[in-house]
């Protein structure tokens, strides 16, 4: 039986925290459970999952439709494409059987990489691999989610580079339809065609790009402003979420907030080792949200060690970062630096 290897590489960054994360999630079981419906995906496709963020990961390694289950996905700081190239790369190496004079193996693996944001990490490595070793062999979909920007690292790895730009729940599910159908439909042309790669008819929300502007390498995504925080209470950490406001009525703030998250402890492990060195003065910040996991008035009380916790009033509290006492005095102390994740 020769398989077709499907992989989705997929930015778990912290810019995709909330609702594009859980999207992102619902997505693969919508994938899952339309591939489950067509008797010849249902042979032939098996299903693999990378994350990246600060680092990259297999978290489902590579099987048949029946038994794949889709993972929960972790979340981290950072979007080391880099890394995460260098990760399918080595996987396609270890599971993707070649056809050798004697043996038939896979048809070509079919990559869907889906990113938000700009490669905080060095990608020419691993284009370089890529291009010599894997360009040739593996059909690669880049997409990027919502953003133009960042593309043009993405136009060194393939030709079919698109840009989804949805707002709702309903042009996602379309989105995602268009994906399920894609595998579906390259399921069926291998058998005849051993290029294979067969694309649906894209809806509307999602163009191909013709234009890519060279932008200057960075450390951290300039769209958004991504701070960390753990609950007095729970002692369990959350994010808190702004996106650069395009209205031009906010003189002097820059962004503008989305809201708090409840993140896992695997949210560490899944970030860039050294912290960004970058900070955001909170003057330029609209907004103050809740804490995530125990309402807590605010979820932006900073600590002398820098680090923000949830308080709910003025007075003595313990700091859940370096378990000193602190005295919070409740008067507005004009704008302080906090410092920013890599987004
Ligand atoms: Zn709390
Ligand atoms: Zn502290």
């Amino acid at each position: 039986m020769r398989r077709l290897p499907v992989y989705f590489v997929l930015d778990v960054s912290e810019s995709m925290a909330g609702t594009p994360l859980l999207q992102l999630e619902s997505g693969m079981e919508q994938i899952v459970r339309s591939l489950r419906t067509d008797p010849h995906a249902l042979e032939t496709v098996y299903l693999s999952v990378i994350a990246f963020a600060g680092k990259a990961d297999v978290i489902a390694p590579l099987i048949d439709v029946v038994s794949f289950y889709p993972p929960r996905l972790p979340m981290g700081s950072g979007t080391a494409l880099g890394d995460a190239l260098n990760c399918l790369m080595n996987s396609i190496e270890r599971d993707v059987v070649k056809t050798t004079p004697d043996r038939r193996g896979d048809w070509k693996p079919v990559v869907f990489l889906m990113t938000d944001g700009h490669p905080t990490d060095n990608t020419d490595s691993a284009i370089e691999r890529w291009k010599n070793q894997f360009a040739h062999r593996v059909q690669l979909v880049a997409i990027t989610l919502g953003n133009q920007a960042g593309t043009s690292v993405l136009s060194k790895l393939t030709d079919d580079v698109l840009c989804y730009e949805g707002n709702d729940g309903k042009t996602f599910k379309q989105f995602i339809d268009w994906i399920s159908a894609s595998v579906t439909a390259t399921s069926h042309a291998v058998e005849s065609n051993n290029d294979g790669l067969s694309l649906a008819k894209k809806p509307s929300n999602l163009t191909l790009v013709k234009d890519f502007p060279e932008h200057k390498e960075r450390t951290i995504d300039e769209s958004v402003v991504v701070l960390r925080g753990r609950c007095q209470k729970s002692e369990r950490p959350y994010l808190i979420k702004y996106n650069r406001s395009e209205d031009a009525g906010f003189s002097g703030k820059e962004f503008e907030l989305e809201g708090a998250f409840p993140i896992e402890e695997s949210f560490f492990a899944w970030s860039v080792s050294s912290e960004s060195d970058s900070q955001v003065n909170t003057e330029q910040l609209v907004g103050v949200p809740p804490c995530p996991h125990c309402g807590n008035a605010t979820a932006f009380a900073m600590c002398s060690c820098g680090k923000l916790l949830c308080i709910n009033e003025p007075g003595v509290h313990t700091c859940p970062w370096c378990k000193n006492e602190i005295e919070f005095s409740g008067e507005g102390s004009g704008g302080f630096d906090v410092a920013r994740g890599r987004g």
